[in-house]
Formats: C-alpha cells, structure tokens, sequence
C-alpha cells in the first residue's frame, strides 16, 4: 500500500532547507527518478527528446498513487516521506525525497502529466497546465509515468542559459547512469530521440557496469566490498562499502567515471570521489582516472540528509575517517593477487 501524503506544517518547512529551484532539464530527470525509487520501483525507464525541454517522460513500475493522493501530490509541501509535524527530527529520512517540492516546483515550468495507479481497477490520469490540473481515467497498470513537456516555455532567460541538446542530454545521461550504478538491483534504461542509450537489467553491479559501458570494462573490473568500524564521538559507528572499481589497465582521462554514492543517492562529492581516486596510488598512468562506482553507508547521524539536494557536497561528519576509509577499501581490493594479475598482463 503507498503510504499516506500530508502537508508539512509551517515549522517543519522552515526546518527543511526548502525553496526548490529547476535549473536544468537533468534536475527534472533526477527529481523523478527519487520519486520511482522511493515508490519502490524495480525498473525505471526514462525518455528524453531534445536538450530534455521539449519532453522528458520517466515510467516506473513502484507503488503509485490513488486518484486523490495524485491531485495532492503536485501541492507544495505535501509528502508521504515524512509527518506533518517532523520539525527538527530530521535525520532519520531514509527516503531520497522529503521536501513535498518537487512536484511542485516542476509544474511551476513546465506541462505535467501523471498517469499513475496505485493497483486499482481503473488509473488516473493528471494534467497540470498552466498551473490548472484536470483529471481523467487512465487504462494502465500499477505504477506511474511522468511526463514533462514545454519545460521552461515561459522563461527565456532560463532556456538561454542552457548549453544546447548534446551538452544538457550528456548531463542528463550522467545523471541516469550515476543512478543506475548506485542502485544496481533496480533495472533503468534511457532514450534519446527514440534510440537506446543504454539499459541495466537491475542484477547488480557488473551487469550495471556492463550496460552502462560495455563487456571491457565490465571484465577488467572488480567488486569491492569492505565492512568496517570508525571511531565516531560516542564510541564506534559501522560503515560499509560496495562499489565495482576498474583494474589500472582500463581508464579514462577524465575523473568523471569516478562516481560515489551516499546510501544510494548519487552524490557529486569532489572530496569522497579523491578517497577512491587515492586508492589507487601510484597503480595510474600519469592523467588517468578509473572507472568506478563505489557505495558507501557512513555510520548512523554521520550524514545530514538536509543538506540542499542541489548543494554538491554531502554533510558529513567524520568526514577525514570516511575518506581514509573509502581510499583504505579501494587500495585493499586493488591490492589482491587478481588485480596484479591483470596488471602485469596490460604491461
Ligand atoms: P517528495 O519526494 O519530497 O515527497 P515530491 O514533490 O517529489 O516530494 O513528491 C510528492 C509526493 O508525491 C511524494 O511524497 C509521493 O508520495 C508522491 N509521488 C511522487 N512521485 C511518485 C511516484 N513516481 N510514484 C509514487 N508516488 C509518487
Ligand atoms: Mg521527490
């Protein structure tokens, strides 16, 4: 059953960093994956025409709402993530959502349509326009497909501002790829123009590696798993590591396919994605980055979830821990005799 939405009362959306802003169609495109992961969604299938301002449309397979609960949904500050009243006692959000904006602020610029059912007989179907929603019946199965139109048609400066169709599809193909291998049991696939871009089956992380690159990299790579404890300010706090890292021999000269996640959420963290890089010492060629997707769960109160999720860098406490942590695993999970193995067999 999909949980219940209610609107946040005034305390507890000064409390959440709230003032959700779109600034580009990828922020679309990440908005609405969290919402089809936090619905539970097994596979998630997204399809983008153009520089993603013409028509973004994300299917989802996870609980979907009733006929009401989609009418509530678009509203500011209505979520089913949190109680009404949370106030300060924020930092047990597990959800990637949180702020009842979302929505919201993606109808502010652009057409809606949700065709969502939460396992009725007959699905809804919601068009938000101009601010103005209609409603009718939908025929289709649990689950729920979003799809934005006309984004920031009315805002010139804003569509100035982005950097042409190849520049803001690669933004958003990152985005979904970044997904797709922080979350690598959940399927995802990707369209531009009507051509695959890519697609991960959801059966962990080498086929998520594989789908989003090809069989080299996914063969010359190995998983890394690393369970430990630090020491955090009451005592010890367990952290666990996940991730899949390519051996030196396969690189790239960017540090882009460096990506680390924070208890799945994709993060742009300059200071976690250095960690890994640093696990690999001295094994880089000169300007060589690797391929890598690495998972990390700090421990309990180590991550504040309220920073703003357009802010680049994670609240964490411990910080120095957590990055030798990340570079410790990486260099260990290197160090085994498979990945001297295929080092020697690249020189
Ligand atoms: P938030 O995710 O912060 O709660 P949103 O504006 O993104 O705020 O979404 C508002 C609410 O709409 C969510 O709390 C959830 O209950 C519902 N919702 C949004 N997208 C989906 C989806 N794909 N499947 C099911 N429910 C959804
Ligand atoms: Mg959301």
């Amino acid at each position: 059953m999909p949980p219940q939405l209610t609107r946040l009362d005034d305390a507890t959306v000064a409390e959440i960093a709230a003032g959700e802003v779109i600034s580009r169609p990828a922020r679309v495109v990440s908005e609405l994956i969290d919402n089809a992961l936090d619905a539970g969604a097994n596979r998630i299938d997204v399809a983008v025409d153009g520089d993603g301002t013409e028509q973004i449309r994300l299917k989802d397979d996870g609980h979907g709402l009733s006929r009401s609960d989609a009418g509530l949904a678009v509203q500011r500050h209505t979520t089913s993530k949190l109680p009404a009243d949370a106030g300060a006692s924020l930092t047990a959000v597990s959800t990637l959502g949180f702020r009842g904006e979302a929505l919201a602020a993606i109808c502010d610029c652009a057409t809606v349509e949700i065709s969502t059912n939460d396992g009725d007989a007959v699905g809804t179907k919601l068009r938000v326009e101009n601010g103005e929603p209609t409603v009718a019946d939908a025929a289709r199965g649990q689950g729920t497909t979003v799809t934005v139109t006309d984004l920031f048609a009315d805002r010139p400066a804003r569509r100035e501002s982005l950097s042409g169709p190849a520049a803001e599809f690669s933004r958003i193909s990152d985005r979904v790829a970044a997904y797709a291998l922080a979350q690598p049991d959940v399927g995802f696939s990707l369209r531009h123009d009507g051509a695959k871009t890519f697609s991960t089956p959801g059966g962990g992380l080498r086929d998520a590696l594989l789908g989003v690159y090809d069989a080299d990299v996914a063969r010359n790579a190995t998983v890394v798993e690393h369970a430990t404890d630090i020491d955090i300010k009451d005592g010890t706090g367990s952290f666990d590591l996940r991730g899949i890292l390519t051996y030196p021999s396969v690189t790239r000269s960017t540090r882009d396919h460096v990506r680390v996640s924070v208890a799945g959420r994709p993060v742009s963290d300059s200071g976690l994605r250095q960690a890994v890089i640093d696990g690999y010492g001295s094994l880089l060629p000169g300007d060589q980055f690797p391929i890598a997707a690495v998972d990390i769960e700090p421990p309990t109160g180590a991550v504040d979830p309220n920073v703003h999720p357009a802010k680049q860098r994670v609240g964490l406490r411990y910080r120095d821990d957590i990055e030798a942590a990340v570079e410790t695993a990486v260099s260990g999970a290197l160090s085994t005799a498979d990945a001297r193995r295929v080092e020697a067999a690249a020189t």
